[in-house]
């Protein structure tokens, strides 16, 4: 992934899953292996921190801490993450509006740390052929409102790996300042989402568009593309 662009390494260890029978992450052994991808990569880490109870932990293993769709509201989680002196990447809630997503945003600076930036991941909608609906306009109403980064998640935003790319490319038209794509060696044998995600050829296919894209209609590079 590397090679073929991407700059920041993202695995789950503490999982949120909509089943409890679902995989749910290997926790603290999970953070080891991100730490030595990161060892062996020189990528850094972003994973996901679920509950205050894991800050700590997941602070001494990752470099930016991730804080999922379905906790984007949990205010004392959000107070916590604010306090750190690690950057946050915020995924907006299934339901969230703009303006609950900026000012859960507010929370986490509030409390001191700057470092936000913002995941459009898909929000819930009548549709259900797509897992979720990729809201596209999220990127211009962002930069708009805010002065944050605004990363878009295809991979979550639709369920299905097929559908990616083409919301990728969308993605990085539409101004994005990053992306963060799930891929899997094997994604039939996934442990999680291997549905939507690609592989590692497919990625590449993917970062060859999305790099020939943002030359041309964005023109600025594309600042992060996360595996
Ligand atoms: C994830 O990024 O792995 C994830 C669970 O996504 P979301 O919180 O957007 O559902
Ligand atoms: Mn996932």
């Amino acid at each position: 992934m590397k090679e073929s662009g991407a700059n920041i390494f993202r695995g789950g260890a503490f999982k949120p899953r909509s089943s409890p029978y679902s995989f749910r992450g290997l926790g603290e052994d999970g953070l080891k292996f991100l730490a030595s991808a990161r060892q062996e990569t020189g990528l850094p880490i972003i994973t996901e921190v679920m509950t205050i109870a894991d800050i700590e932990i997941v602070h001494r293993y990752s470099d930016i801490l991730q804080v999922g769709a379905r906790n984007m509201q949990n205010f004392n989680l959000l107070d916590e993450v604010g306090r750190q002196d690690k950057p946050v990447m915020l995924k907006r809630g299934l339901s969230a509006t703009f303006e609950e997503w900026l000012l859960a945003a507010e929370y986490i600076m509030a409390k001191g740390n700057r470092q936000v930036m913002l995941c459009e991941r898909g929000i819930r909608t009548f549709e259900s052929y797509t897992r979720n609906t990729l809201d596209l306009a999220a990127v211009p109403v962002i930069q708009k409102l805010s002065h944050l980064p605004i990363i878009c998640d295809p991979s979550h935003g639709t369920g299905k790996w097929y559908l990616v790319p083409a919301m990728a490319a969308a993605s990085v038209a539409a101004g994005a300042d990053g992306l963060m794509v799930e891929v899997h060696p094997a994604p039939d044998h996934a442990k999680s989402d291997g549905a939507q995600s690609l592989t590692f050829e497919n990625f590449s296919l993917l970062m060859e568009r999305v790099r020939a894209l943002s030359r041309i209609a964005v023109g600025k590079p594309i600042s992060a593309a996360l595996g």
